[in-house]
């Protein structure tokens, strides 16, 4: 039998392959990562890796992103499926739409968006930078796509400004509702509560804190608090849980699983590296477009 971590381990020497996996990812991936974090953290790596290939243990967006920062590599997405539902509620042809009824109003899209999206933006954001991107921008008026609950967080944080949302949401953060909130705050009553901008606006109401991937990792490694419910997706529970044991860590709401991370296995990386698969491919004219919303928001953060 093939012992596949070994086999991961030989086979990326002899590629010059380096592998990046988000925290959403299977602990069984993770552990094979050279880089584990979110779509910010990632994108940074990608944007200054050495190696020839990238193998993106993540979804679609986020390995067309890497291809984006680095055209010259082969850029590997090991689960051909793997795609971000929220990135997929945005195409091109709407925000061209919506930029006709507006025009002139700079657009910042979410990383969760595709190479075309990113190519007809002005700047990209992600959550973890997203108040700071929107804040820097010199307008009143700011088109803000395609998640209308990251956008609703953020024009609360940057009040003098008047965002433009698209409906676009997280299926899987979308499932967390106020009242799991308030059962939670019951139940442990000592505990932090750490929600992701991507849940409803009802929910993040209720927050102890508000924060991307990485923020709520940094809080409960910074916080004095020794139980925390964490309203993002279960991979950061598990993150926290190996990296904190001295520390509880509770899922906010049994649903916050996204699937599209969890198609990626062990073996699909195994395959990815052996077989060269899945390559990512971004139109020309999409990646200079696209580089350049992306280099934008690099420079700002
Ligand atoms: S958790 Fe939500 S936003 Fe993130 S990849 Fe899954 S569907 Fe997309």
């Amino acid at each position: 039998m093939v012992d596949l971590t070994m086999e991961i381990q030989r086979l990326k020497q002899d590629r010059n392959a380096v592998i990046l996996a988000h925290n959403y990812q299977l602990d069984e991936v993770q552990r094979v990562a050279d880089y584990v974090g979110d779509s910010l953290y990632l994108s940074k790596v990608a944007a200054n890796s050495k190696q020839d290939v990238i193998v993106f243990c993540g979804v679609r967006f986020m390995a067309e992103t890497a291809k984006i920062l680095s055209p010259t590599k082969t850029v590997l997405l090991p689960e051909k499926d793997a795609g971000c539902p929220l990135a997929e509620m945005i195409t091109a042809e709407g925000l061209r739409a919506l930029k006709s009824k507006h025009p002139g109003v700079p657009v910042v899209c979410y990383i969760n968006s595709s190479a075309e999206v990113k190519a007809q933006s002005d700047i990209c954001c992600t959550s973890a930078n997203a108040v700071k991107i929107v804040a820097s921008l010199p307008d009143h008026k700011v088109i803000f796509v395609p998640d209308e609950n990251l956008g609703d967080y953020v024009a609360k944080q940057v009040p003098d400004k008047e965002l433009i949302l698209w409906k676009g949401h997280c299926v899987t953060h979308a499932k967390v509702k106020a009242e799991d909130v308030k059962q939670v705050r019951e139940l442990y009553k000592a505990a932090k509560i750490l929600i992701h901008p991507e849940c409803n606006p009802a929910v993040v109401r209720l927050a102890d804190f508000v924060g991307s991937t990485s923020e709520i990792i940094r809080y409960a490694e910074e916080s004095e608090k020794t139980t925390f419910v964490i309203g993002t997706e279960m991979g950061v529970v598990c993150t926290l849980r190996e990296t904190l044991p001295n520390k509880e860590f509770f899922l906010l709401h049994p649903g916050l699983v996204c699937p599209n991370m969890k198609k990626t296995r062990l073996e699909s990386v195994y395959q990815a590296l052996r077989n060269h698969q899945y390559e990512i491919d971004v139109e020309e004219e999409h990646i200079v477009l696209a580089q350049r919303t992306l280099q934008r928001m690099l420079e700002v953060v």
